[in-house]
């Protein structure tokens, strides 16, 4: 399997163990003056570490909300702990994807996993916030993307964020629901709000710089940090338009010979409707529409049921 170089490690996290909150890499603070309800939460895949990066160098800048409240989370820390630089994508997540566990059928399945256990115990967190940010990173080299799930309430409020300038509306995850569609954070009648951001490659050293950027940005947005501090600790210029793709639809193999066609590439466009894409046996997918982009094209081996890429338009 393609092995990416390592230009970020997984950081030492042990020191966040024990939050005070209950609950194990949780932390809560409160300002004690009325605000939001904020969730922050990294490694909901426990090889994307670019997030608790992002976490540990908020807490040596001493952070503090001026209002509200604000709870930091690492959720697959069983899976992070599993890092081996060998099989560096092993680590994703011990039983099962964390992100595709946040229906209360899901939950309540009576299904004992690692995952669920967790998702269980910050389900309580997740419920209670008004604004979320969920940290990501990309198997493959790509741009920065802001996953705004399938509410355009949440692609608005990306463009008040600033950033990335790829944008996403898609169609939700065939195999389960995601933290951020839970309950509210997915409703358009709900004033909730949630965005998933994709800092880019998993061990790319501008993902570390993405995730800090991000998050300084959506502490100044939600209002718990002021404009100054925010200014102060900005990583990267603002990008001159935001651009939303709408994904269409997905492309799941349906089994192990499932090959592409064409090269691909995260965000990679491809011209003209009707070129190939893709091939599963009798299957083939081909582009719907004019300029379809390929939104995170899967790379490794096809395994059925596994998404392998989705295909969208530019809005804009
Ligand atoms: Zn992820």
């Amino acid at each position: 399997m393609f092995k990416p170089p390592l230009e970020i490690l997984p950081p030492d996290i042990a020191p966040l163990r024990h939050g005070n909150a209950g609950v194990d890499y949780v932390h809560v603070f409160d300002s004690g003056q009325a605000g939001p309800e904020v969730l922050v939460q990294a490694l909901t895949h426990g090889n994307e570490i670019c997030g608790a990066h992002a976490m540990l160098w908020l807490f040596e800048k001493g952070f503090r909300p001026r209002r509200g409240r604000l709870t930091l989370a690492l959720a697959n820390v069983a899976a992070f702990e599993r890092f081996d630089s060998e099989a560096p994508h092993a680590s994703r997540y011990v039983d099962e994807d964390l992100n595709r566990v946040w229906s209360d059928e899901a939950m309540n399945a009576g299904v004992d996993t690692v995952e669920r256990r967790r998702a269980r115990e910050l389900r309580p967190f997740v419920d209670a916030a008004d604004f979320v940010l969920d940290i990501h990173s990309m198997h493959e080299d790509c741009r920065p993307l802001m996953v705004c799930g399938t509410a355009d309430k949440n692609a608005e409020y990306a463009r008040r964020l600033g950033v990335p300038a790829d944008l996403l509306i898609d169609t939700g995850h065939p195999a389960g629901l995601r933290m951020v569609e839970r309950g509210g954070l997915s409703d358009p009648a709900s004033a909730r709000r949630a965005l998933l951001i994709e800092c880019g490659q998993h061990w790319a050293r501008s993902s570390r710089t993405v995730a800090i950027d991000t998050l300084v940005r959506f502490l100044a947005l939600t209002g718990l940090a002021d404009e100054e501090w925010m200014h102060q600790h900005v990583q990267l210029p603002l990008p001159p338009v935001q651009r939303l793709v709408r994904v269409t639809e997905a492309v799941v193999a349906r089994s192990t010979d499932f090959r592409f066609l064409i090269p691909v590439q995260g965000l990679g466009v491809v011209p003209r409707a009707g070129t190939p894409i893709a091939r599963d046996g009798d299957q083939v997918w081909c582009a719907p529409y004019d300029d379809t982009v390929l939104v995170m094209p899967s790379m490794q081996h096809a395994r059925p049921g596994n998404t392998q890429v989705r295909l969208g338009r530019y809005e804009d």
